[in-house]
């Protein structure tokens, strides 16, 4: 049997998390709407926030235009407007709640492969539901 090892089921939690959030916006950016074949899931706090790694919640679907390209919105090269912007579509609520997830002391409680595999489990049952989840979140 093949070893276990962190690598391998963050690649799967990663690969996993990335389909359902592009599914949960149909397929769609969610900033200007288009679909597009190479859309990206976005992690609104980095992955180096490990508690945020794999909650959906943390992520959102762009076209490469917004995720990474455009200087005047991007994910990447207009932080700042994209916060604004996301801000004002998800609510202060939302963004405050996640906002303190990622202040849990992970280094101290680092999570094992067991935790991992509970994480993707938990992450199959919302790919096999529909792409309802959080929908709240995504009306265009
Ligand atoms: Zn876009």
């Amino acid at each position: 049997m093949k070893k276990k090892s962190h690598k391998t089921i963050n690649n799967k939690c990663d690969t996993l998390w990335s389909k359902i959030v592009r599914e949960r916006a149909g397929n769609r950016c969610e900033y200007c709407g288009r679909q597009n074949k190479m859309l990206n899931a976005h992690h609104i706090f980095g992955r180096t926030f490990l508690p945020l790694r794999w909650v959906l919640n943390n992520g959102i679907a762009l076209c490469p235009l917004h995720h990474t390209f455009s200087n005047t919105f991007s994910a990447h090269l207009a932080p700042t407007e994209f916060t604004f912007w996301l801000v004002k579509k998800r609510g202060e609520e939302w963004y405050k709640k996640l906002r303190q997830k990622t202040f849990p002391d992970i280094h101290r409680n680092p999570l094992t492969i067991k935790d991992k595999e509970v994480i993707y489990e938990e992450l199959k049952k919302h790919s096999d539901k529909d792409n309802t989840i959080d929908k709240r979140f995504y009306k265009v």
